[in-house]
């Protein structure tokens, strides 16, 4: 069985989960949350990095920090994960989706400005399979309307749009290292402060309301509940496992790209099916290879057949504003033109680190066959 995907592993987190084990640090913030922070910090030139539980706790972090009352409108796609909507719904925001792009999968920048109330406060860009949305026209209409803009970049590690990292353009950045991503701890994930103002709130936020990282720098000499706040540490034990891999980022990411342009080269001229599109100015991360069936139908009978050559192929999102909290706490703006449509059509193939060339060969085969 070629699974869909197997937890990134680079042989060497036995060793660092045994360090912070033989550290007696294994609660949050130890050696290994700090160095994983530094480090995401260096490589992205972020004045803030914060590791979190998941990359929805980072999410939640960032939507309470965007300080939403009741009512407040938060602009998002419907062809996402839950996690993208249920933090501005914990902060107390409505959601209103609006339509992706059938090219790339994410929001269309052109829906966005004819969704916007005086009741908006953020956008809520979800780079998909890595592929960065149109920040720049994101951007500029944030700044017309002075709203928040929080990147979704769960999926976006190491990829860039115009050179610039994802996570770091928008007011903040929400990186996933769930096993399902390109880096993984497990669960976890990590918070991107891109504005100095926010980063005392944050640590306030994610230490349970008090301001403990004020006292640990000395900056006050007791610390005490200050302000809500929840708990977003993750333990040390899981930033080890992350740690070697982050030490082999660059080895990981060509490894993935290797097998995404060897999936492209194979099916981008197939008249049968629609491949992803990576936009120019955008540098993307192989977080995903996905393909486009004609029709639910027919993705349907090609999962089907790739199982019986032992791959598995799996769709992906429901869209958010069909479900039953989409359609609780939001509205669709406009017409749900390509998130259903293209979501139906939809369909990833296997993409993991370590999956070989001979492998990817049986799926690239098993694709074709289908056709002949
Ligand atoms: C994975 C993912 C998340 C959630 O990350 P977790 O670490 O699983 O909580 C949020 N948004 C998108 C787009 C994702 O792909």
């Amino acid at each position: 069985m070629i699974p869909f995907n197997i937890p990134p592993s680079t042989g060497e987190e036995v060793l660092f989960v045994q360090k912070a084990i033989a550290n007696h640090k294994i609660c949050g913030d130890g050696e290994f949350t700090k160095r994983c922070s530094k480090w995401l910090e260096d490589k992205f030139h972020v004045q803030k990095v914060l590791l979190t539980t998941s990359g929805t706790t980072a999410l939640d972090m960032a939507a309470f920090l965007c300080e939403l009352e009741p009512g407040d409108e938060v602009i998002l796609p419907s062809f996402t994960f839950s996690s993208t909507a249920t933090a501005f719904v914990l902060a107390g925001a409505r959601l209103v989706f609006v339509d992706i792009r059938p090219d790339t999968m994410n929001m269309d920048e052109t829906k966005i400005e004819e969704a916007i109330t005086e009741k908006t406060k953020v956008i809520v860009p979800v780079h998909y399979a890595g592929i960065a949305c149109e920040m720049d026209a994101i951007m500029r209409i944030a700044q017309k309307y002075n709203l928040k803009v929080v990147e979704d970049a769960a999926q976006g590690v190491m990829s860039t749009y115009k050179g610039r990292p994802l996570g770091t353009i928008g007011d903040f950045g929400c990186f996933s290292f769930h096993e399902t991503k390109n880096y993984s701890m497990g669960e976890g994930g990590a918070l991107l402060i891109n504005d100095s103002r926010y980063n005392e709130r944050a640590e306030i936020l994610r230490e349970k309301g008090t301001n403990r990282s004020r006292f640990l720098r000395g900056q006050v000499d007791k610390y005490t509940w200050v302000d809500f706040g929840d708990s977003y540490l993750p333990s040390d034990l899981n930033a080890a496992y992350l740690w070697p891999q982050l030490l082999s980022a660059d080895k990981i990411n060509d490894f993935r790209l290797a097998i995404w342009e060897k999936y492209d080269r194979a099916f981008r001229d197939n008249p049968h099916i629609e491949t992803p599109f990576v936009p120019d100015g955008c540098v993307h991360n192989a977080h995903m290879y996905y393909l486009k069936c004609q029709d639910i139908e027919e993705r349907t009978a090609l999962i089907q057949h790739l199982k019986s050559k032992n791959i598995q192929a799996v769709f992906h999102y429901v869209p958010l504003h069909s479900a039953p909290a989409g359609l609780k706490f939001g509205v669709f703006s406009g017409e749900d033109r390509y998130t259903t449509k293209e979501s139906d059509r939809l369909l990833r193939l296997p993409m993991y680190y370590g999956l070989t060339d001979l492998e990817v060969d049986q799926v690239i085969e098993a694709v074709k066959e289908f056709w002949t």
